[in-house]
């Protein structure tokens, strides 16, 4: 919203705008530079201040009435005062950034000549002349033997599999898990519990693998068989796969040759750690592993990472 010295400027501009022969004095109590200057770019004839002098508002209206300009002597007194100090305040302000650019600009030429000239004697020296000879050797080393063992590899595929010899074989990249390399024999793989003829468990929970356990990651609860002849059988066991170290000692402890490291599973996974804890029914499913080490029961999938 315009403020009543703007709307009194603003009427100015339209009188003018719409009848031009009729003269305006602005009288006003404002004599600044900004205000002066807008009534007059508005169209104002006159600028006359309110505690003008009965003779000197005469003189504004004659002059103003014959076709001349009138500023009061305090405005164009006050005008011509902020034009020269303008004036004095702009050069000072002109010679800093001046000396200000010269000084920055010659700042960098020397930092930029202090650079180039270290950078030379670097270049130069001795020192770094047997760095760069060295690491031009290394580089030159290394392409050597990358491109040994891709033209010797290359050229035994060719001979494999262009001219058919069988003996040529050249390195090849296993495609896993499409493809596995043969695991040791003795690998310690997933754990299982080894089943009875009428599946149940071999094992007779007398709790020597949980004490030989060094990571206590295996949890029996006994129960009582139905068979007297055999003592017991866990009605829980569970293992804690998130625990387990693989030592096989659990293996190595058990009278009955109830548990084994041999399905050749490892890859195993879980979102969280109660799902790295595998129960009796999981481990009881599992099978031993291929002679070679594949595995032939499928990775088990803890509730977890089930798609829901
Ligand atoms: S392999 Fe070792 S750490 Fe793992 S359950 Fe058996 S005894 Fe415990
Ligand atoms: S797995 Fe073997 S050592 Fe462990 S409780 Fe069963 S019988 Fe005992």
């Amino acid at each position: 919203m315009p403020s009543r010295l703007g709307v009194r400027i603003e009427a100015t501009a339209i009188i003018k705008r719409r009848m031009p022969q009729i003269r305006v004095i602005a009288l006003t109590g404002f004599k600044t530079d900004e205000y002066v200057r807008e009534a007059l770019r508005a169209g104002a004839d006159g600028y006359v201040l309110k505690d003008a002098s009965y003779d000197e508002l005469v003189i504004a209206l004659r002059s103003v009435g014959d076709g001349k300009k009138f500023l009061s002597p305090d405005v164009s007194g006050h005008l011509v005062s902020s034009f020269l100090h303008r004036g004095q305040a702009v050069m000072p302000q002109m010679l800093q950034l001046v000396a200000a650019h010269i000084v920055v600009g010659g700042g960098w030429l020397l930092v930029w000549t202090l650079i180039i000239g270290g950078a030379r004697r670097v270049l130069r020296s001795a020192p770094f002349r047997r760095v760069m000879d060295g690491v031009t050797g290394s580089v030159l080393v290394g392409l050597g033997v990358t491109a040994h063992h891709f033209f010797t590899n290359m050229w035994r595929h060719t001979l494999h599999t262009v001219f058919r010899v069988k003996s040529a074989r050249g390195a090849v990249t296993i495609q896993y898990p499409d493809e596995r390399r043969p695991y040791a024999p003795r690998l310690r793989s997933l754990h299982r519990l080894v089943r009875r003829e009428d599946g149940s468990p071999r094992c007779v929970a007398c709790m020597m693998c949980e004490t030989v356990c060094p990571a206590h990651c295996i949890y029996i609860i006994a129960a009582e068989h139905p068979n007297p002849e055999i003592e017991k059988v866990p009605e829980r066991f569970d293992i804690d796969l998130g625990k387990c170290v693989f030592c096989g000692y659990c293996v190595e402890a058990c009278p009955e040759d109830a548990i084994r490291m041999d399905t050749g599973i490892l890859e195993f996974s879980s979102y969280s750690r109660a799902g790295m804890i595998y129960t009796k029914e999981v481990l009881l499913a599992l099978e031993p592993a291929r002679p070679d080490g594949t595995p032939t029961s499928p990775v088990p999938i803890p509730p977890d990472m089930r798609p829901s």
